[in-house]
Parts: structure tokens; sequence; C-alpha cells
């Protein structure tokens, strides 16, 4: 087992005053268990403390190190050099911004911007409902518990949103998808007709061409081409 890598770093770089973007190469050291994120932070230390770059818990739950390495988006603070060489077959790494929102500046995008896409479907209760068994808990059932549970499990990270071919032209994306039906399936809200409005029109779930991009990249392993495919057939 190698203790550390020779690695070759292509970075996308963008610099917002010139609105210049070019490729800069770096080559590093590191060892077999650091994070995408720790090599990121290692070229800033002894490369080039200019290259910026985003990340927030570094646990893979808040999304915010989004990246897309040779071609496929991933959270950068879960991907340990040893197993992105064994993964990708080589120890050169093309990294680029995810491709949802503008670059502000080299890695970092503006995630206000891929929001707005969340924010469309209005990803809280809108209309709450009367609670038929008052004076209790909301019931749902095992059935709907399960998928609902499986769905909140999305940290909007837009890997998927990435991935997805539609979400550049025009489809509001996979994971506004999946934070609407969360709703839907909440038994607390009221506003079913008001989702479905969104979902069905032009730039809803019939965008999808169900290629599973985005289920294949999803850093969570949530199904989501399945979940669009639930609000296709109306099965909620
Ligand atoms: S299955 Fe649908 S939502 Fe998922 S990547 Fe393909 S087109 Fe996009
Ligand atoms: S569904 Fe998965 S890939 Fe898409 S935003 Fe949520 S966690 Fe990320």
């Amino acid at each position: 087992m190698k203790e550390s890598y020779s690695l070759v770093f292509n970075i996308k770089r963008y610099d917002p005053e010139t609105r210049k973007s070019w490729f800069q190469e770096y080559r590093i050291e590191a060892g077999r268990i650091l994070r995408f994120t720790d090599v990121l932070r290692k070229i800033n230390k002894e490369l080039d403390p200019t290259l910026s770059w985003n990340s927030s818990c570094e646990h893979a739950q808040c999304g915010s190190c989004s990246v897309v390495i040779n071609g496929r988006p991933m959270l950068a603070c879960e991907l340990l050099v040893e197993n992105a060489v064994e993964y990708f077959g080589t120890t050169t790494f093309r990294i680029e911004p995810i491709t949802v929102a503008p670059a502000l500046r080299d890695l970092v995008v503006d995630l206000e911007k891929a929001y707005d896409r969340v924010h469309r479907i209005r990803p809280f209760v809108i209309n709450p409902s009367r609670n038929p068994n008052q004076g209790q808990e909301y019931r749902i059932s095992p059935r709907v518990m399960e998928r609902y549970l499986e769905a909140t499990r999305c940290i909007n990270c837009f890997c998927c949103a990435t991935a997805c071919i539609s979400s550049h032209k025009g489809f509001i994306g996979p994971n506004a998808v999946i934070a609407s039906l969360v709703r839907i399936m909440d038994p607390r809200e009221d506003a079913t007709e008001e989702r479905l409005k969104l979902l069905y029109s032009n730039e809803g779930v019939y965008r999808c061409h169900t290629s599973m991009a985005c289920s294949n990249v999803c850093p969570k392993n949530i199904d989501v081409a399945h979940f669009i495919g639930m609000v296709k057939d109306g099965d909620f």
C-alpha cells in the first residue's frame, strides 16, 4: 500500500476582475488518506494562497464543497486520495466548479443563484393543513414515511443538477423536485395542487428524460430519478 501519491491537479481558475478563466497545473505530494479538501488546503499553504474553493462542514452534510472531478460532480470533502486514484485509475485530476451557477472565483460558485431553483418551489409548508387527529400527532403511513426520510437526506449539493443535462435547459432541476416532493408527502402541508402546477409546468418533471445521471452521482445514494418518476406517475 502506498503511503502517499504524487498528484497533478489541473484546476479551473477564474478571475472575476479580468473575467479570464484558465486551467492551472499544481503538482503536489499527498498522503493516501488526505481528502481532496485537504489537498486543496495543502496547495493553498505550499503552492498558491490565491486558489479559491469552498467548504464548510467537511463531513458531507452541507454540500458546499461540490466540484467536478474528471467530469464527475462530487463532494471534495468525501473523496480520499487513495480512493480517487483507484476510482479514476490515475493520479491526474481535472477539477472544475459545478455548472449550475456562475463561478465567483476559481472553484467558488454563486450558491445563491443555484439556490434560486430550490427557492422557486418554496421548500417550506405553504398552507398548513388541519390535523384530522386533533390534539394528536400528524399521521403518515410507514410507506410514505420511508420515502419521506429517504428524500430528506438530500443536502442540496447540486451534484445531481450539475450532472443533469436538462438542468441546463430550463428544468428546475432534480434536487428542487425532491424538495417539492418532500412537502407533498408531508401531511402538515395542504398545497399539493399549487406544487404540482410548477412540477407539471414547462420547467417541471417532463424536462427529465430519465437518463439516471442524477441517481448515479448523488453522494447520498438517493435514487433521485426514482423520485422524479414518482412525480411523473402521480404516485406520492
Ligand atoms: S434522470 Fe432526469 S433529472 Fe436525473 S439527470 Fe436524467 S434528466 Fe436529469
Ligand atoms: S439529491 Fe443527492 S446529488 Fe442531488 S442535491 Fe441532493 S444530495 Fe446532492
